[in-house]
């Protein structure tokens, strides 16, 4: 299919309704964003053989792209606004598979309010690679809440539960054992479509000092957070919220706990909460009936220590997910 073709019947009505956009018939989109407000920009790539399979469904793909990304907006309390698309596809990526691509976003594209304002579209001889850059909105002006604000005596919060996408992955490459067929389905869920829930990102990260999203291992991200701030970190494993099936797993392989906290792909909040604030965080997280959970305290010695149900320090076997680089 011609890359015209494609454009104009795959991804042209994905830009619909955002005038800048043009219709995609132009060289570059103009971005004007609504008086009083600033951009927040964030991209990430995903490709094939390092983030995915390869054989998953296209619309999945394509929502997960959209979603790792809007969970960066999220971390940073903007309002998603609309995202450039960079597609390199090897031939076997056929019109079929542009179709399921395309609805895919589609589908998120309703469900979290944004829309397609460009993009790129190449051939490649090598793997599918897919990047996605995304614009959120927070009001011009606003100090925007970044991973550097954590102050020793903070509350560090987490939202939903830490693990399922770690766990999702070994069921996506196929090591997930002693775990019912229900479980399974259920963490293969959450490695494939992580949910990110801006409206109540925004309204927490409001109350946070510092905030970033969680999606290269609990463990390396707690340091991560501490490392921009200045400061250390001392978490309780035992606090660690982890869902009925992560649950379920770690009773049958009691001795991979802290894979659960190393493991990446969660694409949750990492909130440092101010003892004043607490309150009025934890009322905000019950008012929508969404899980939060205190897991540690923010410590000026720069250390960060994991801690099991006795206070004893755990091992920490790994830091989380990094890409090493030949350089
Ligand atoms: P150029 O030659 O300037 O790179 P293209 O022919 O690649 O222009 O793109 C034409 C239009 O189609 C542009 O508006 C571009 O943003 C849009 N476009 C191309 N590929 C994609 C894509 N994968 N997703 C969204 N828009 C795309
Ligand atoms: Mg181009």
């Amino acid at each position: 299919m011609q890359e015209f073709t494609l454009i104009s019947r795959y991804f042209a009505p994905l830009a619909q309704g955002f005038a800048g956009a043009d219709g995609l018939r132009d060289d570059a989109a103009l971005l004007t964003p609504p008086q009083g407000m600033a951009l927040v920009a964030t991209t990430d790539s995903m490709q094939e053989g390092v983030h995915f399979i390869g054989n998953e469904a296209p619309a999945l793909l394509a929502q997960k792209l959209l979603r790792v990304n809007l969970s960066d907006l999220a971390a940073k309390g903007a309002t998603p606004w609309c995202y450039l698309l960079n597609l390199s596809l090897p031939p076997a990526c056929d019109e079929a598979w542009i179709a399921d691509f395309s609805h895919g976003l589609a589908q998120d594209q309703a469900r979290y309010g944004i829309v397609l304002a460009g993009g790129d579209t190449t051939n490649t001889k090598a793997g599918i690679s897919l990047s996605l850059t995304a614009f959120g909105l927070v009001k011009a002006g606003h100090r925007l809440v970044r991973r550097c604000g954590a102050q020793v005596g903070d509350l560090l919060y987490v939202t939903g539960t830490i693990g399922d996408g770690y766990l999702g992955l070994k069921a996506a490459q196929g090591e997930l054992a002693g775990v019912s067929e229900q479980d399974w389905l259920y963490l293969l869920g959450c490695y494939q479509l992580p949910e990110p829930k801006p409206e109540l990102a925004i309204a927490l990260v409001g109350l946070a000092r510092a905030s970033m999203d969680i999606s290269d291992g609990l463990v390396q991200d707690v340091g991560q957070l501490c490392t921009a701030s200045g400061v250390g970190a001392e978490v309780r494993a035992e606090d660690v919220p982890l869902s009925d099936a992560a649950r379920r797993w770690q009773q049958v392989h009691p001795e991979k706990r802290m894979e659960l906290l190393t493991g990446g792909d969660d694409y949750e909040l990492l909130l440092a909460i101010a003892p004043e604030n607490v309150k009025d965080v934890e009322a905000l997280a019950a008012s929508w009936c969404q899980p939060l959970t205190c897991i540690g305290v923010v410590v000026a010695e720069r250390k960060l220590e994991i801690r099991d149900a006795d206070g004893m320090p755990l091992q920490i076997t790994q830091g989380g997910w990094q890409h090493h680089f030949g350089y």
